[in-house]
């Protein structure tokens, strides 16, 4: 039986990796083998998801040109691996590609996939991957996080030396820092009320 691709989208910060932990966790406590796939540019976190709070599970890093069905085939054919779920931490930086590839392994290998990421980037704009999934998961769903306004954050500002910035890499490995907003106090950030927020 085919079995569901679920995206679980939410703001930096909103606590996605110790849902992706926690949710790894229900299955090896149950004795059930996993794989979770890490992109291999996110250096921060190198071989383990981690959260916040501190807990972590182990990751495969895994870069943009490999093939995620691939590997997963690899897993339970060769190394006898009996996989129960594959997760995937960042997914947002997965390509359109590997998307599909994670699709297969739900559609052929008949293991579900659950995939935990940004909707959008720092520009407001859906992540490759993020774009994907939104078109082909079978569950979706919003982490909540707040904002300091108190309403919903949906939008990731990216500061460098503390000033926000809309534009420039889509990934960046480096000093910058990020803070989640609502829509209105995102903004704020850049333009008075009124203006269009970016020149399309
Ligand atoms: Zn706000």
């Amino acid at each position: 039986m085919p079995k569901k691709v679920y995206f679980k989208y939410g703001v930096m910060g909103s606590a996605k990796s110790l849902d992706l932990v926690r949710a790894e966790y229900n299955y090896r406590e149950r004795g059930m083998d996993t794989i979770v796939f890490m992109p291999e540019m996110d250096t921060r976190t190198s071989k383990k998801v981690w959260s916040r709070v501190g807990v972590s599970v182990n990751a495969l890093p895994v870069s943009s040109r490999e093939n995620l069905f691939v590997l997963v085939k690899k897993e339970i054919e060769e190394n006898k691996r009996h996989v129960k779920a594959v997760f995937v931490d960042e997914v947002n930086f997965m390509t359109a590609v590997q998307i599909d590839q994670l699709a297969d392994v739900a559609d052929y290998l008949n293991i579900p996939v659950l995939c935990y990421g940004l909707r959008t980037d720092f520009r407001t704009q859906l992540f490759e991957g993020s774009r994907r999934l939104l078109e082909i998961a079978d569950e979706i769903e919003e982490i909540k996080a707040m904002c300091e306004c108190g309403r919903k954050a949906i939008c990731t500002a990216r500061f460098v030396d503390g000033k926000p910035v809309n534009s420039g890499e889509q990934i960046v490995i480096g000093v910058e820092q990020y803070n989640s907003y609502c829509r209105s106090c995102y903004k704020k950030l850049f333009k008075s009320q009124g203006d269009l927020l970016f020149d399309f």
